[in-house]
Formats: C-alpha cells, structure tokens, sequence
C-alpha cells in the first residue's frame, strides 16, 4: 500500500498539532453551547475521532452519509443521503465535519439541507481545503490544512475505498491509477 504514495503532504505529527489546536479553538467557541458534531461517513471518521478528543466540552456526535452521483473522483453536485441524523437539530448547534472541500458542491447542498431543520447555527470543520476548483461558495469556519489540486489519500481519504488507515495524507503515484492491487 504504502509504496503506492509519491509524496507524503502532510505526516502524522503534523495533523496531530494541528488537529490540537483547531480542538482547542473550537473549545473555546462552544464552551456552555449544546455542541453537535456532525461527521460525514466516510471520509471524515478519523479527523473527526481525532478531533473530539481535542475538544474539552460536552458535545454529543452523529452521522451523515451522502454519495454524489457522477464519476468517483469528481463531484456532481447531485447529492443524495444514504445515512441521516437520528434525530431533531432544533436545540442544537451544528458543526459539520468534513474530510476534505473541492468543488465544495456536496458541503453546500448538506448545509442548505440542515438549514432547513432550523439548528440554532451550523458551522464546519474540515481537514483539508482544495480551493483552486470550488465552485460553490462555501468557506470552512476551521480548517486544517490548504492544499494544492491534487488528488490526495490516507487518513480517512480514498481512492477506491482503500488508503483510508494511512496516519498520513498522501499523493498517490500514477501507477496507482493506471493498476489495480
Ligand atoms: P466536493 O463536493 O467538495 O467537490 O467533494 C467533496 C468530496 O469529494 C470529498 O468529501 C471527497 O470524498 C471527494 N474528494 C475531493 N477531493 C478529493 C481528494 O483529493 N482525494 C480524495 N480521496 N477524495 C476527494
Ligand atoms: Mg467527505
Ligand atoms: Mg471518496
């Protein structure tokens, strides 16, 4: 598996510290607030569980899951929940958590949806922010890392389901592509 990565992006040290200090910041934010974390399946779980245990305050956790119809590297725009929360939102503030934004189509269209529901706010966590191909406009109020447009796996990341258990997000090389196994 791990001879498949061209270049490691960013190692395991360097999303722990960074996953630390966005926990605290976002401590600070909803201390005394009713907190739901929201994470999006599947890419998101391991941020996510790395980060609530960066966060010193009570707060409850659920999931979402969503496909976008189109092809697997690219999003449509056209998203449907496969997995919804278990329950109302109305007394609750929304973080949505997120492995990573590009097109940013799949956040805008999970947003508006919970919008609907009337949280009493909705703000999001994500690890990893593509801005070159956003085409929705949507800004992560935290975000770990900006990165270039590439096409990247590992921690929570995929590329056909697998690479998702490297402690590190990486670049795949091209012959990952091209072969499978
Ligand atoms: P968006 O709707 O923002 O274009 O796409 C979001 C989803 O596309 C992400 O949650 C992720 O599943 C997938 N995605 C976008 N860029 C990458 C990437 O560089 N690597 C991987 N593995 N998935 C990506
Ligand atoms: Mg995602
Ligand atoms: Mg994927």
């Amino acid at each position: 598996m791990e001879e498949k990565i061209g270049k490691i992006l960013l190692c395991r040290e360097e999303i722990q510290k960074r996953v630390a200090e966005l926990g605290e910041e976002i401590t600070r934010d909803y201390k005394g607030k009713n907190l739901l974390v929201v994470a999006i399946l599947k890419g998101a779980v391991p941020f996510m569980a790395d980060l609530i245990r960066e966060i010193k305050t009570p707060l409850k956790y659920d999931f979402m899951a969503v496909s976008s119809y189109g092809a697997s590297t690219h999003s449509s725009g056209v998203v449907r929940i496969m997995k919804d929360l278990e329950r109302s939102v109305e007394d609750v503030h929304i973080l949505i958590v997120e492995d990573i934004i590009d097109t940013g189509l799949t956040l805008k269209y999970l947003k508006e949806n919970l919008v609907a529901r009337n949280p009493l706010s909705i703000k999001v966590a994500t690890l990893l922010d593509k801005p070159d191909r956003r085409k929705a406009d949507v800004v992560p109020e935290y975000n770990g890392f900006t990165i270039p447009d590439e096409f990247v796996v590992g921690y929570g990341l995929d590329f056909d389901e697998q690479y998702r258990n490297l402690p590190y997000v990486g670049i795949l090389k091209p012959e990952a592509y091209l072969s499978e196994g």
